[in-house]
């Protein structure tokens, strides 16, 4: 009886248990998957922030290689010239992959060196040349690549100045200076002479009957003969003498450092030497001659107008004692 007294306390106590059991297996199975949740939530986390740190490298690297790219660009637009254009290539490059040696080369030889890498690049007339770099390891290759491409634009760039100077300064048909450009010279050199108190001769040349050339042979012929002259009076004259292109078939030499006397053999000498040729243009022997009106300083003007006056005058006495002569006052 007692022991039947018991009986639904101990049933009530069976099913309390039993309901608590079945709590704490939903708890706990809540709790792993909690757990699980917050595993996963931390690994997005970190995969994210993985991401976010490599964003941030590349982008670092690619403001990196953009400032460099900056950097190098503005000092090489600071040349014209080749040269100075390499030096200055070498220098920042230097500067900004810390290399301790590196130089131009135009062939491959130094390829059996191993202590050197070689950087391509394509220079001169396309002629291909390389950048020798010491101990390269440290240098990011893909960023190397871009600043030769900067380097290439750049000696591009000092080929067409160049080129474009070439022309400003020469005259298209007879390949001599182009009058405004020897006209700026003969100001220099006058200043210079004035300031070393040496003298300086200035000689302008006319062909003679040129206008009977074009007559019986032709414009075209006429230009031919006009060239070959040029080419006659450039190559009896010294490294120092500028000649150029006065004005239609009238040309111009400046004698720096020559006097009356040394000036007038010269004249005479170019006189002889057009003289004696025998042009040969479109299967013609052509006879030519020049007349040149000689003016010095500092004996004839001491300024520029001065001299091209007298030596005009000269000109003009040759051509009316008879042309093939030289004249001076
Ligand atoms: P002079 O001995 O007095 O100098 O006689 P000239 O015939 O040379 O002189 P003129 O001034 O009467 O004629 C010069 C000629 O030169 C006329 C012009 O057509 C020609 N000429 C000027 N420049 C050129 C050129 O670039 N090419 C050609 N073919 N002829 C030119
Ligand atoms: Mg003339
Ligand atoms: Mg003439």
């Amino acid at each position: 009886m007692p022991i039947l007294g018991l009986l639904p306390a101990a049933l009530s106590a069976f099913f309390i248990l039993r309901w608590l059991k079945k709590n704490l297996d939903l708890g706990l199975s809540n709790l792993s998957l909690l757990i699980q949740a917050r595993n996963e939530l931390f690994q997005t986390i970190e995969n994210r922030l993985k991401y976010i740190q490599d964003h941030n490298q590349a982008l670092a690297n690619s403001i990196e290689t953009e400032s460099a790219i900056y950097e190098v660009s503005k000092e090489l637009s600071k040349s014209t010239d080749e040269e100075s254009i390499l030096n200055a290539f070498k220098e920042k490059i230097s500067g900004i992959f810390n290399t301790p040696e590196c130089f131009f080369s135009d062939d491959q030889l130094i390829k059996n060196n191993i202590d050197y890498s070689l950087f391509k690049f394509s220079a001169k007339e396309q002629k291909t040349r390389y950048l020798a770099i010491k101990d390269s390891g440290k240098i990011d290759r893909a960023k190397m690549a871009v600043l030769l491409i900067q380097l290439e634009l750049s000696l591009k760039r000092a080929r067409l100045f160049a080129e474009i100077q070439e022309i400003s300064i020469t005259d298209g048909l007879t390949g001599l200076y182009a009058r405004g450009y020897f006209l700026e010279r003969l100001k220099q050199e006058l200043i210079r002479s004035k300031h070393n108190n040496y003298p300086l001769s200035f000689l302008l040349i006319d062909v003679d009957n040129f206008k009977t050339y074009n007559d019986t042979y032709g414009h075209i012929t006429g230009d031919a003969i006009l060239k070959e002259i040029a080419k006659i009076l450039k190559y009896s004259l010294r490294q120092i003498d500028m000649c150029a292109r006065y004005g239609g078939e009238e040309l111009c030499i400046l004698l720096p450092e020559t006097d009356k006397g040394g000036s007038f053999l010269v004249a005479q000498r170019l006189c002889l030497s057009v003289e004696e040729a025998r042009i040969r243009v479109y299967n013609e022997n052509i006879r030519c001659t020049i007349s040149i009106g000689v003016s010095v300083y500092p004996d004839d003007a001491q300024a520029l107008s001065g001299l091209i006056d007298k030596a005009d005058k000269a000109l003009y006495q040759a051509k009316a004692q008879g042309r093939n002569r030289v004249c001076s006052n």
